[in-house]
């Protein structure tokens, strides 16, 4: 089908770009680094480290992985953070979510120095989005505008509704929509005729982790269908939001699951490393 929106293809291009940025900063004497903190023994969590150091090395990027046990005191994580944070070799830091349940997710977020909050998951990150003045741009949502560039998707004047209103992806996206122009729309689990909002897309962005949810009646003909979601099947498969099979007959443009969305969140997470390496190093010698 020649309708598919190619995450892996989008994904390297990005990744490609990263790496010679990376070896232009390496010349000027900037070895970029991302910091990962890993809190626990979440199998998930453990895979999505493994993934995203493998991605900075891809790139050029040197990981450092800080694993910490699951019994370890906020104050503790707070410490590291403030250490990093102070450390000029590091340029990015990321802490793996979820954390065990005594620690405080919100205020150890926010305690990443702005400058390097590349998961752009801060307080001040978050502030800035909403004035359309940023320096990072949350992973997911970056990644899918990306695709919607690559595929020449104008965003202006469309009618974008959003499915899912989380601060990693429903919300942010809702504004990056905004910010292009789009007219955008968020529905959630207490919306109302959700059919009849959906069907009213140019752009479908769905964000709502039930496999298989949106089905080919709730989308317009020519519509393009962005799929967020990751959901394990019973069998180990990995599904979508949408039932691909339908809605792909319906959709101009639709992102399969594996190999949509998916990939394009590392790939802009190690484009945020390496702004955040270009833009330290930038003010540390003004
Ligand atoms: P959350 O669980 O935080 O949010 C889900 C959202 O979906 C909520 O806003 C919820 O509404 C809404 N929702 C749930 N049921 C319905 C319904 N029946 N009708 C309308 N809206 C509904 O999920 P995330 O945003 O974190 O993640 C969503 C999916 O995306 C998951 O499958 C996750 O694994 C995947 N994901 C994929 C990433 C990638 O890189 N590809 C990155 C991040 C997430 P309400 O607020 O009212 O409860």
């Amino acid at each position: 089908m020649n309708n598919i929106i190619d995450g892996k293809l989008v994904s390297s291009a990005v990744k490609a770009s990263v790496a010679t940025e990376v070896q232009k900063l390496k010349e000027n004497g900037i070895n970029p680094s991302l910091a990962v903190i890993l809190v626990g023994n979440d199998p998930a969590s453990a895979v999505y480290v493994k993934n995203k150091q493998k991605a900075c090395i891809d790139t050029g990027i040197v990981p450092i992985q800080i694993t910490m046990p699951e019994d370890t005191a906020e104050s503790t994580l707070l410490n590291k953070i403030d250490e990093l944070n102070a450390d000029d070799s590091v340029h990015g830091i990321l802490v793996q979510l979820p954390l065990p349940k005594h620690i405080s997710e919100e205020k150890v977020i926010d305690r990443i120095s702005p400058k390097k909050d590349v998961d752009a998951f801060t307080h001040d990150s978050v502030g800035r989005i909403v004035e359309g003045k940023y320096s990072f741009l949350p992973c997911t949502p970056a990644g899918i505008m990306k695709l919607l560039e690559y595929y020449n998707v104008d965003i202006q004047g469309k009618e974008c509704v959003i499915i899912g209103r989380s601060n990693i992806v429903g919300k942010p996206m809702a504004l990056l929509m905004l910010n292009a122009s789009g007219t955008v729309t968020v529905c959630h689990s207490k919306t109302k005729n959700l059919s009849e909002i959906t069907k009213r897309a140019d752009i479908l962005v769905v964000a709502i982790g039930k496999a298989e949810f949106v089905t080919s009646d709730m989308v317009k003909e020519g519509a393009v269908v962005i799929d967020v979601g990751i959901n394990r099947m019973p069998d180990g498969k990995l599904k979508g939001d949408v039932d691909f099979d339908g809605v792909s007959r319906v959709a101009s443009l639709i992102t399969p699951v594996p190999g949509g969305v998916g990939p394009m969140t590392i790939a802009m997470l190690m484009q945020n490393t390496a702004f955040a390496a270009k833009s330290i190093s930038e003010n540390k010698n003004q």
